[in-house]
Order: structure tokens, then sequence, then C-alpha cells
């Protein structure tokens, strides 16, 4: 099975993303985590990219597109779930030349409360999961999983948040167009409980 999630900023597909890959055993693969690793580990290709994260900018799409490719080959030989890839037209066609995707989930929240989620969310540094300050994050400020520290990403300022749904708006939406020309889009509501939206994608995958 090879699908990709898709949204704008904080639509909860990573959290879906995660959700899927406990209950299908598929790898979940975030192109945002791979480039937070690599900025992590201080590379010269997370020094470069840093910036355009920092800003809300689509990164390098020639050199993100060849990692997130080379990542797939490498761990991904029975499927994978897609998160944050591709995210303009240039990444779909070339994801088309390597895999055909079953499905592409849009999750589809409105931009007030994409800003909302965005500055209300909480990752936990220890393994990732995904917490709202408005619903499930532990006073403790503590992930109730890992007991890792929860932190707010630099990314999720409201300033940086406007510019990445200005950024959604130009380069990825279209990315939905190009799936729904294909027959290959299915369209969530978003603002709804991720315990809902999880149900919806599941009933559709079967
Ligand atoms: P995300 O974790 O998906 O919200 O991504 C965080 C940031 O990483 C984005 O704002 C971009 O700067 C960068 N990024 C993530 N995925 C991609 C991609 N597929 N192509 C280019 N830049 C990306």
């Amino acid at each position: 099975m090879k699908i990709a999630l898709m949204g704008p900023p904080a639509c909860g597909k990573g959290t879906q993303a995660r959700r899927l890959r406990e209950k299908y055993g598929l790898p979940h693969i975030s192109s945002g985590d791979i480039l937070r690793d690599e900025v992590a580990r201080g590379t010269d290709f997370g020094i470069q990219v840093k910036q355009y994260m920092d800003r809300g900018e689509i990164g390098p799409a020639t050199l993100i597109t060849e990692m997130v490719l080379a990542h797939l080959h490498s761990h991904c030989p029975g499927g994978f779930i897609l998160d944050g890839f591709p995210r303009t037209v240039f990444q779909a066609w070339e994801l088309m030349k390597e895999h055909d995707l079953d499905a592409v989930y849009l999750v589809d929240v409105s931009e007030d409360e994409v800003l909302r989620r965005i500055t209300g969310r909480r990752t936990c540094q220890g393994c990732g999961n995904i917490y709202s300050i408005h619903r499930d994050a532990p006073a403790s400020g503590l992930c109730a999983s890992c007991g890792g520290k929860l932190v707010q990403r630099d990314d999720d300022n409201e300033e940086t948040a406007r510019n990445r749904l200005a950024v959604y708006t130009r380069e990825t939406a279209p990315v939905a167009g190009f799936y729904r020309d294909r027959g290959l889009l299915k369209s969530i509501p978003g603002a709804r409980s991720p315990e809902e939206i999880f149900a919806d994608i599941t009933a559709q995958l079967g």
C-alpha cells in the first residue's frame, strides 16, 4: 500500500500518519521529519535547509526530492505513508516516475483553524508525538508515551504559520488537482477529532 496524506500545515496529517503506521505496520515518511533530523545533526544540508524552514518556505526542490525518493527506495520496499511530500507539482511528477500511489488523502481545514492549531501545537522531543494545548497536551509538559519534553517547533509561530499557509495555497494546493485529475484524491473533512478522521480514512482504505 502506497498512500500520501496532504493538507495545510497542522491539518492533522502527521497524527493520522502515525496512527496509520501503527494500524498497517507501514513506514511513515515525513519529509519535514527527515529535514528536521538533518538540522538536528548539523549537516551541511541541514544548515542550508533550516533557513527555508524558519521562514516556512519550500526547501530546495530537487535535493529534497532526491532525498525522499532515496529514503523510499532503501526503507520502504513494502509500501509507505507519505506525509508532507509531494509538496509541489514538480515533486508529484518525480514521485510518479518511481511509484504508483493507491490513494492521496487531503485533510481539509479552514485557515483560521490552521492558525489556532499551529500556535497550540506541541511536539515531543523524544518520540515526535504531537499534542495540542487546546486538547490533550499534558499539564506536566512531558509526553504521555515516552516522558520526553514537549516543545514548540521553531516554525510553529503565527508569523511563520501565515507564510506557510500562503506557500501552501500557492505551491501545494495545486498538487490536489494533480491527483484529482488522476482519480486518486480523497477529501477528508479535517475539522473533527483525530479519532473521527482516522475512522473515516481507515473505512475508505478497507
Ligand atoms: P512539515 O513538517 O511538513 O510541516 O515541514 C516543515 C518545513 O520543512 C516546511 O515548511 C518546509 O520548509 C520544509 N519541507 C518539508 N517537506 C518539504 C518538501 N516536500 N519540499 C520542500 N520543503 C519541505
